[in-house]
């Protein structure tokens, strides 16, 4: 990239934050960069290229004590290299070989953070910024010994997406941004430290480990865990690593990773970040997977003890093409990482599984995709429905829905079916190969699509149809409809019960996950007291250990008073921090006052259990004030 001066912004800058207002560095100078609206970082004028962290994890003060390295780029005319940086407590900050130099932290902005003005020289290749993370920094979890599996030792697990690393290293945290890092981190002795990068497989008796990521990242890519854990190797690129007394279920339960690696290479490319393993982490995870490079960071509710959600571990997987490779350059582009990684999970399930199990996938996303974009428009959120999004001034957490994952998926699903898929795979695998490594924005996407097929396929894609799928709310009347026969029969049994109000057991004991949440999800929306109970008995739903059926079937109760099944969404709760099923059970329950009560109570004891990416998304869905 050819470096650009903005003179008048940077001098400003540097006058103001350099001078004594410090006090109006936020409404003036301190603005966003115009092309990121989440980051302060300036990265034309100066960037950073590599990063190298010594840190130390102290569990007794619940923060990291670290020195973070940066190589750096400049602009020549350049004086002062921004960084974002939320809650640091910055102790110094020196240029190359150590030489002293001065800083400025402007006034905290409640959702960004605080800008961090570093007076650099024109010869300057190195800032070094000597800091200690705060308790309370919103990336990191610390998790006490009994909130683990093992009851034995503490635990703690970063989660940087979407502009939270900014709040355990201070960074250029913008997806636009790119660098490639080593560390070495040090940990109490009986505990194992894992990064985004090459990992060790078992502990030292030092506790001192060291980590390299060779390959460029953006900053939400940056993750740390540390804990009591072992390694299970799968294939010779891949394996697991969990808590010793869950390691073999969780080997067993991703046994078929190796297959879905090679699947997704013969798809769309070689598999371009070496190894990849999975870290399943303890319950409080926020979400599904995390798809930190070379090791995705798992939610231990894909254990279902049945293979029946590792469609979880394809999107992780696939997200090392779609996002860790060719990145969203902002979040208004969200849709970008999300919609293409779940077309390819969707293949590579396609793949491995056959056609008729990737289009049960496809269908019980529809079905959630309609849905949410259903509430939208109702709750007045149309402009959210569109896959570009405008988040300025907003978290990019709120742009995590089933639009950019569901409706991405279908918008590319659609090009596929007009044109054939030949012609898309073709054009995927050019794709990542000729992005690789670099931001993509829609704005850009959309010519580069549009290029491809005209010269290699001499066809004309048309602009109303990007503008009808990207820039327009809803979902377009000509959206793919997936069909599936195993779906069908469910559609049969669920015909028959209607008018029997029995359940066909010959037909149903063989059905897996996917079909029981279809059925779940098409029962008529009116049940009485009687009908719940002799599905739960037919179904097993209350006992049911599986996250996806628990969730479904807890809202089915909530809605329908059946208080059976009350204790154990309690329990299930209490005790998992995924917010995709947290966030529809909670949200039914305050449907009425009664309920909002229980939700309070519930959420009281099970608060201190989450992550903040899922607290901050219930303190507001249930107007708690701290
Ligand atoms: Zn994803």
């Amino acid at each position: 990239m050819k470096l650009k001066r903005l003179p008048s912004l940077l001098s400003l800058v540097a006058a103001i934050l350099f001078s004594c207002q410090s006090k109006t560095t936020n409404e003036s100078a301190m603005k966003p960069a115009e092309n990121d609206v989440h980051s302060f970082a300036q990265p034309n004028d100066a960037r950073v290229t590599h990063l190298h962290w010594r840190a130390r994890v102290d569990f007794e003060t619940k923060t990291i004590k670290a020195i973070a390295s940066w190589t750096i780029e400049t602009n020549p005319d350049t004086d002062i290299i921004l960084l974002d940086t939320k809650g640091l407590n910055i102790e110094k900050i020196t240029l190359d070989e150590d030489v002293p130099t001065t800083f400025r932290l402007a006034e905290s902005d409640s959702l960004l953070g605080e800008a961090l003005a570093v007076l650099i020289r024109p010869t300057t290749k190195k800032v070094n910024i000597h800091y200690q993370t705060s308790p309370e920094a919103e990336a990191i979890q610390w998790l006490s010994p009994q909130q683990t599996s093992g009851k034995q030792f503490p635990f703690l697990f970063t989660q940087s997406q979407a502009i939270l690393a900014r709040s355990w290293v201070p960074c250029q945290d913008s997806p636009g941004v790119r660098f490639t890092y080593n560390a070495e981190v040090i940990v109490p002795k009986d505990l194992l430290a894992l990064m985004s990068a090459s990992n060790p497989s078992s502990k030292n008796a030092e506790g001192v480990y060291h980590f390299e990521m060779k390959q460029p990242i953006p900053s939400y890519l940056l993750a740390l865990s540390v804990g009591d854990f072992v390694f299970a190797p799968i294939s010779d690129r891949s394996g697991v690593y969990a808590e010793p007394g869950v390691i073999d279920t969780a080997a067993w339960e991703f046994v078929d990773m190796e297959k879905m690696i090679a699947g997704a290479e013969v798809l769309y490319g070689a598999y371009p970040w070496e190894r990849y393993d999975v870290l399943v982490l303890p319950p409080s995870f926020p979400f599904g997977g995390m798809e930190n490079p070379r090791l995705t960071f798992a939610t231990p509710t894909l254990l279902a003890g049945d293979r029946s959600l590792t469609s979880v571990i394809a999107h992780e997987l696939a997200h090392s093409w779609s996002g860790n490779l060719v990145t969203n350059a902002t979040w208004n582009d969200f849709w970008l990482n999300e919609g293409f990684t779940v077309y390819f999970e969707t293949r590579i399930m396609e793949k491995l599984y056959g056609r008729d199990y990737a289009e049960m996938l496809a269908s019980l996303n529809l079905h959630g995709l309609k849905e949410e974009v259903q509430s939208m428009l109702q709750d007045g959120h149309g402009a959210d429905t569109r896959l570009k999004l405008n988040l300025k001034g907003r978290n990019p957490d709120e742009g995590v829905t089933e639009i950019a994952y569901i409706k991405g998926y279908y918008f590319l699903r659609s090009i596929e079916e007009q044109h054939g898929r030949g012609k898309f795979d073709a054009f995927v695998k050019d794709y990542f190969k000729q992005n690789a490594f670099q931001g993509m924005t829609t704005e850009r996407f959309v010519p580069f699509i549009k290029d491809y097929y005209q010269k290699q396929f001499a066809l004309s894609l048309d602009d109303a149809f990007f503008n009808k799928w990207i820039f327009s709310e809803g979902l377009p009347d000509d959206c793919p409809s997936p069909a599936s026969v195993k779906f069908n029969e469910v559609d049969k049994v669920i015909t028959n019960w209607k008018s029997t109000q029995e359940l066909e057991y010959d037909v149903t004991k063989n059905w897996s996950t996917h079909e029981w949440l279809h059925f779940l999800k098409n029962l008529p929306a009116k049940l009485t007291l009687p009908q719940m109970a002799s599905l739960d008995e037919a179904g097993g739903f209350t006992a049911s250990g599986n996250a996806e059926i628990i969730t479904v079937w807890g809202v089915l109760a909530i809605q329908h008073h059946y208080e059976k099944a009350y204790p154990k969404i309690e329990t299930f709760l209490i005790n998992t921090g995924r917010r995709k099923f947290l966030m529809p059970l909670y949200g039914e329950m305050i449907k009425t006052k009664e309920g909002k009560k229980r939700a309070l109570s519930i959420y009281g004891k099970a608060r201190p259990n989450y992550h903040y990416v899922a607290t901050s998304s219930l303190d507001k869905l249930l107007e708690v004030k701290l």
